[in-house]
């Protein structure tokens, strides 16, 4: 499946819900976080719809890598300091106890200055 009906992310990544786009190629979207945590905070998506990290098979690992790839780059285009006194945290939540709630595979990507950052 392509898409998902009534997907919120899916939307998202068609346009047919306006977000603050901060990238977009064929397979990847990426946007500011609606509720952000940190000075910098977004999310990074498949177009594909796979429901979250419980799902992915070998099929997706290079849809996989691509996100890894592009976090470290889009961190620094949106502010992050750099590597190694600045950085980012990388968090994909999976199922109910994983605190995912919205049932599309995201990676947030968190940063900026301290003191947002916290456990
Ligand atoms: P949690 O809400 O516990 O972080 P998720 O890992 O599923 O669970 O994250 C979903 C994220 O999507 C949340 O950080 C939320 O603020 C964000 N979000 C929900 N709706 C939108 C939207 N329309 N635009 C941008 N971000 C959104």
């Amino acid at each position: 499946m392509s898409h998902s009906e009534n997907c919120i992310f899916c939307k998202i990544a068609t346009g047919a819900i306006p977000s603050r786009k901060v990238y977009e190629d064929d397979d990847l979207f990426a946007f500011h976080d609606i509720h952000p945590w940190a000075p910098v905070h977004f999310l990074i998506i498949p177009k594909l719809h796979i429901p979250s990290m419980a799902q992915v098979g070998p099929e997706h690992a290079a849809l996989l890598g691509r996100m890894m790839v592009l976090a470290p780059r889009l961190a620094v285009e949106q502010g992050c300091n750099p590597y190694p006194a600045g950085g980012f945290r990388t968090v994909i939540n999976t199922g109910e106890e994983g605190g995912q709630e919205v049932h599309h595979l995201h990676m947030h990507v968190i940063g900026g200055p301290r003191p947002w950052l916290k456990g």
